[in-house]
């Protein structure tokens, strides 16, 4: 099995060195036990730093063996560096795992990850068993935002990153979700494959900081919701119908008031028309949200189906042929 490791860096001069050291000596033991074969490699993305990680990716490419390049020409972000790795070798591995270059994650979770791809699973994901490493407020965000995620209908892994294991074939399907505001932990889960997961035991950074600001998790987050649910649009329909029956109950307390107290001339007619016109234009605004999620769904262009196998005759052969590949 011809495996290939896609790791993303932007601005990672501090850790590259070592952990490509790292990964090499990992990666020989698994050639050395016969997991994968000796033609595996490592590919980094280069997600246009703006230090001198590109250099050093040439530096390993001349002297590391198992070691491949990608230069970005514009840093485009951490999913899109994955996907423009992923879909550079999807065409020339078995399976691929994506790993962040830090190597913050559980180097032995990848072993395992192989075995459960020859078991046949076509996605692995690593789950972080313990994220004692991340910040307590990042740690105790990132739970409640899963959460979130669940409520609103997003199919995700809770507490996997993009720490993962992807077949050939589920790559290929991969390539035909065109999306632009991606975020690949929902759309993976998503495609529907046989997936599994293995424990991930995160450990701090090495060198370096985290290269996530806070702005690049907000908006990785806010798409995390809105590239996959159109609940919150829902959700303002449902609030037209609620203050419209608020507006019902303001309707009695203010007859009742005009009826029983002194009050203000125009107070009356006022209430009542800025609770009705309020659930009027929220409940519009709701109707209209409906027809744009619709378009929205339509926009994106996702595959309608996800063909696991074919019996055909004809096929019979070929793909017999690409399975004694792949063992
Ligand atoms: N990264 C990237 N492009 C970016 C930001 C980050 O390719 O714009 C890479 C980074 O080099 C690292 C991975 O994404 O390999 C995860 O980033 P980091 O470790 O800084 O995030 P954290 O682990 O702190 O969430
Ligand atoms: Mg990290």
């Amino acid at each position: 099995m011809r495996l290939a490791i896609v790791s993303p860096c932007y601005n990672e001069q501090d850790v590259l060195k070592d952990s490509a050291e790292r990964l090499t000596v990992f990666f020989e033991s698994l050639i050395h036990k016969g997991k994968i074969s000796s033609d595996s490699f490592i590919l980094y993305v280069n997600d246009g730093s703006k230090d001198s990680t590109w250099n050093i990716i040439n530096e390993l490419y001349e002297n590391n063996p198992y070691v491949w390049g990608v230069n970005l020409v514009c840093n485009v972000g951490h999913q899109n560096a994955i996907m423009a790795g992923m879909m550079t070798v999807k065409d020339t591995c078995d399976a691929v795992i994506t790993i962040d270059s830090d190597l913050q994650d559980d180097l032995n979770a990848m072993e395992e990850m192989v075995d459960r791809f020859k078991e046949g699973y076509d996605v692995v994901y690593g789950v972080k068993v313990s994220r004692e490493a991340d910040p307590f407020l990042k740690r105790s965000m990132a739970v409640s935002y899963y959460k979130i995620q669940d409520k609103l209908g997003v199919k995700a892994i809770y507490n996997h990153a993009d720490f993962r294991l992807m077949s050939r074939r589920a790559l290929e399907q991969l390539s035909l979700y065109q999306e632009k505001n991606l975020y690949l932990r929902g759309i993976i889960p998503l495609m529907g494959y046989k997936s599994a997961t293995v424990d991930d035991v995160i450990s701090e950074r090495t060198a370096g900081k985290s290269k996530y600001t806070l702005r690049k998790m907000l908006k990785l987050a806010i798409d995390g919701i809105t590239s996959f649910s159109i609940r919150p649009m829902h959700l303002i329909f449902a609030m037209g119908l609620l203050f419209l029956l608020v507006t019902m109950l303001i309707f009695v307390y203010v007859l009742v008031s005009f009826f029983t107290h002194h009050i203000v001339p125009g107070w009356t007619s006022l209430m009542l028309s800025v609770w009705f016109i309020g659930s009027v234009i929220m409940l519009s605004i709701g109707v209209v949200g409906e027809y744009i999620g619709k378009m929205y769904i339509e926009v994106k262009h996702r595959p309608l189906y996800n063909v696991d196998k074919i019996l055909d005759k004809e096929l019979k052969d070929s793909l017999s042929e690409a399975k004694s590949k792949v063992k």
